[in-house]
């Protein structure tokens, strides 16, 4: 609404220059080219970055702002087209915070510095309400998408939907490359064939590294697949194994997880096995590396984690997910879960060891009646080994 009534108001107000309208096209022609340049690389599903304010950045700096406005709407709509269809209403949303954020860093722009071409002229302040105005761009940007982010998922913590230290780079990658295509934009437009190249190729390698990250994540919970987990979880053991350091490994398994799919359906049982993997997460640490094992079956691993540091982990985990609850039809649908424990140097020496001697603990927990955590049985009686750690919780 804000868009299209801004849109609006520029459009009547601004003046009309065929000048300008040839640099917007320059610039969307390169905007368009980078699409096309990795449209074969496909893009990974959710929210994904690239690196277009190379294009609508200097919209907003060399232009009027009605043109900062106008640029991500053809960009958003190539991506539709050629790229992934996705949910109409988030292209137009990326599209409304992305003019916003541009039409109002052109704004201050040109508020501030009267002539546009002081910035091709190299005129060092203009280049610094250059950067600034790419800092707004920024600011205002993530927090548009941020706050729908948070909105879509109201679980998700602040921290991640606005910033991790991947993000800041490339928002930071952004803003040098907005400023210096500006730049050379200004000086004489078929300098933009120059950049083209550099910035396809960066382009190029990040959305490889975005596939990259698809390709260990499971789609349904977001958490690490199983192979990548095996990998982590690997390179952890060897790890723990050369430093001397403790490590656990958690198998957690929804119990009767068969009827919530029978009683309300298999959408609803996605909907229970995303929340019980959001719980998991939002209750470990940063370094613990978690994913999903296969169907309702997850895993942990806890580097420097004792016996007494694994078992109240296990426990909080069995506390939170015993409290949380889904909304289904009229009902509130609860689910509990068994833990299985398997203590490194202990129960096993490496990743095969470990995770069978965590699955046997599982398996006693559930024959002990579920809803619990259980350590492996003691390979030699108890009796016999006065202190054991490895009796039932
Ligand atoms: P137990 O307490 O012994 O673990 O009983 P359970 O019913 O949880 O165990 P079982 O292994 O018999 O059933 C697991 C169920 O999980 C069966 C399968 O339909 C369901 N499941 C596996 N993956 C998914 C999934 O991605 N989505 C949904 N909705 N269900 C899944
Ligand atoms: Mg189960
Ligand atoms: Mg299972």
């Amino acid at each position: 609404m804000l868009d299209t009534a801004a849109i609006v108001f520029f459009a009547v107000t601004g003046d009309f220059r065929w000048s300008d309208v040839l640099t917007f096209a320059a610039l969307m022609a390169c905007g368009a080219v980078c699409i096309e340049a990795t449209r074969r690389l496909g893009m990974p599903a959710g929210v994904s970055r690239d690196l277009l304010s190379a294009w609508w950045l200097p919209a907003a700096l060399l232009l009027p702002p009605l043109y900062a406005l106008l640029a991500p709407i053809p960009f958003q709509f190539l991506l539709q087209k050629r790229v992934r269809a996705t949910v109409v209403y988030r292209r137009v949303f990326s599209s409304a915070a992305i003019g916003l954020a541009g039409g109002a860093a052109s704004l201050l722009f040109h508020g501030t510095v009267g002539d546009p071409n002081a910035l091709s002229r190299g005129d060092g302040v203009s280049i610094l309400m250059a950067v600034g105005c790419a800092v707004l761009f920024t600011v205002i940007n993530t927090a548009l998408i941020a706050i729908a982010a948070h909105t879509a998922d109201p679980d998700s913590r602040w921290r991640e939907v606005l910033w991790d230290r991947e993000s800041l780079l490339l928002d930071v990658v952004e803003l040098c490359l907005g400023v210096i295509v500006s730049i050379i934009g200004g000086i004489n437009l078929a300098l933009l064939l120059l950049a083209l190249p550099p910035v396809v190729l960066l382009q190029r390698t990040l959305l490889h590294a975005q596939l990259q990250a698809a390709a260990r994540t499971d789609l349904k919970t977001g958490l690490l697949n199983a192979a990548a987990w095996q990998r982590e979880a690997d390179t952890e053991i060897v790890r723990a194994r050369r430093t001397g350091e403790t490590l656990a490994l958690l198998i957690v398994d929804i119990d009767h997880f068969k009827r919530v799919n029978d009683t309300y359906g298999h959408l609803v049982g996605d909907q229970v096995l995303i929340g019980v993997a959001d719980t998991i997460r939002n209750q470990l640490r940063d370094y613990d590396v978690v994913g999903r094992f296969g169907g309702e079956e997850f895993v942990v691993l806890l580097p420097r984690a004792d016996v007494t540091e694994a078992r109240r982990v296990a426990e909080r985990l069995r506390f939170r997910v015993g409290r949380m609850a889904v909304p289904a039809d009229d009902n509130m649908i609860t689910v509990t879960i068994s833990v299985g424990v398997a203590i490194m140097s202990v129960h096993g020496d490496d990743l095969i060891e470990l995770l069978a001697a965590a699955d046997l603990a599982l398996y006693r927990a559930k024959e002990l009646g579920r809803d619990q955590i259980c350590l492996p049985a003691a390979t030699v009686p108890p009796a016999r080994r006065p202190g054991s750690e490895t009796a039932p919780s």
